[in-house]
């Protein structure tokens, strides 16, 4: 039995965080989930917006699966998300992108996965006011940073035969922040031979995703680029309720969707819930219950192959609620006919 922290979020996060947790227990694998939650809904209730109970459990329980959490833009208090993945040193976001069949996208052969730095970059924060009218903010690139997530990177391509990784800079302008990364780049694909360095300035690579998306194997790439990126390939293969990810580091992960709260869904049951569902199948693989992974995988495409019981977003009319029933049902059937 494992034990699980499960923070729902808010926004749509609560609504799929539901679903998602149904779905992993319907697979078999017993799961002993910790709810605890953080966000505005908590802060409306108990006046924190993270509070002790949640850092203890995530202390004790070391994987968590985790609904989105809304951020105020422009104002208000730091992120929540990015104070958790600093906090807990969790450096590798890793997003995998992969074209599902059904969907009508101008793509259908999109398999790649993101690697973006998560610690640091513009999102550590450090941002002042020169003088009125005039703000700053710092980048913070570091070779152990860079070095580490580049290397994940490599050691995934070389893992699953991927023949090339691309890493993504803007080392034209800033020569010593993405000069640095583009450097530990160099010195890391090095010890890789059989794995192909695609450099590609971010601007380009922007173009490149739009135009010829199947080029690209594994990315990796700093925190900003990472992000943008992440929604942009989410586009790509059907938006953003369909792409999962994960949050690791040594001595913790925590598996989330690439998108956020969605305000302005929320509340609606329309919210699709795959990539929670997906986030929780990387969950299951990283506990090494891949057999289950795959049963969730398998339930996914073809409820969304049959495009009966899925949700606006993806064309269809079915609430979160009827979606995440229909792939219960699927993982099911297959588990009954042993699939
Ligand atoms: P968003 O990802 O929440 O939504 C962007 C668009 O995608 C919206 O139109 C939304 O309805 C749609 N969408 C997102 N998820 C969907 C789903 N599962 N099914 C169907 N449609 C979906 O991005 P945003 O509106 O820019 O951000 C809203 C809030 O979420 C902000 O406060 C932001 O800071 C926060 N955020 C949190 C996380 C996180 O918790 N990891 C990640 C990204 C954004």
């Amino acid at each position: 039995m494992y034990k699980i922290t499960l923070i729902p979020g808010d926004g749509i996060g609560p609504e799929i965080i539901e679903t998602a947790k149904n779905v992993i227990d319907a697979t078999g694998v017993v799961i002993e989930w910790d709810m605890v939650n953080a966000g505005l809904d908590v802060y409306a209730k108990e006046g924190i917006l993270i509070p002790q109970k949640v850092y203890d459990s995530l202390e004790k329980n070391r994987v968590a699966l985790k609904g989105p959490i809304t951020t105020p833009i422009g104002q208000g208090f730091q992120s929540i998300n990015v104070l958790l993945r600093k906090k807990y040193d969790l450096f590798a976001n890793i997003r995998p992108v992969k074209s599902i069949p059904g969907i009508r996208v101008p793509f259908s052969n999109i398999d790649l996965v993101i690697f973006r730095e998560n610690t640091e970059d513009l999102y550590i924060g450090i941002e002042k006011m020169i003088s009125p009218g005039i703000a700053e903010a710092a980048k913070r690139i570091t070779e152990k940073g860079s070095r580490r997530i580049i290397q994940a990177a490599f050691d995934y391509a070389k893992a699953n035969h991927k023949s090339k990784v691309a890493v993504v800079h803007k080392a034209n302008i800033m020569k010593l922040t993405d000069g640095l990364f583009l450097a530990c780049a160099r010195d890391i694909a090095k010890a890789y031979p059989e794995i192909q360095l695609q450099e590609v300035i971010v601007d380009n690579m922007c173009m490149q995703l739009v135009m010829n998306p199947a080029q690209f194997e594994v990315i990796a790439t700093t925190n900003l680029y990472g992000d943008i990126l992440s929604d942009l390939c989410a586009g790509l293969v059907g938006g953003l309720g369909l792409v999962p990810g994960a949050n690791i580091g040594n001595s913790m992960a925590i598996f989330e969707a690439v998108h956020g709260s969605a305000p302005d869904i929320a509340g609606k049951n329309a919210a699709n819930p795959t990539a929670v569902i997906l986030s929780g199948a990387m969950m299951l693989e990283h506990l090494g219950e891949k057999d289950s992974a795959d049963l969730i995988y398998l339930a996914v495409k073809e409820i969304i192959q049959q495009g009966e019981h899925i949700t606006k977003d993806l064309g269809g009319n079915a609430t979160t609620t009827e979606m995440s029933r229909a792939i219960i049902e699927k993982i099911l059937t297959l588990k009954n006919n042993n699939l």
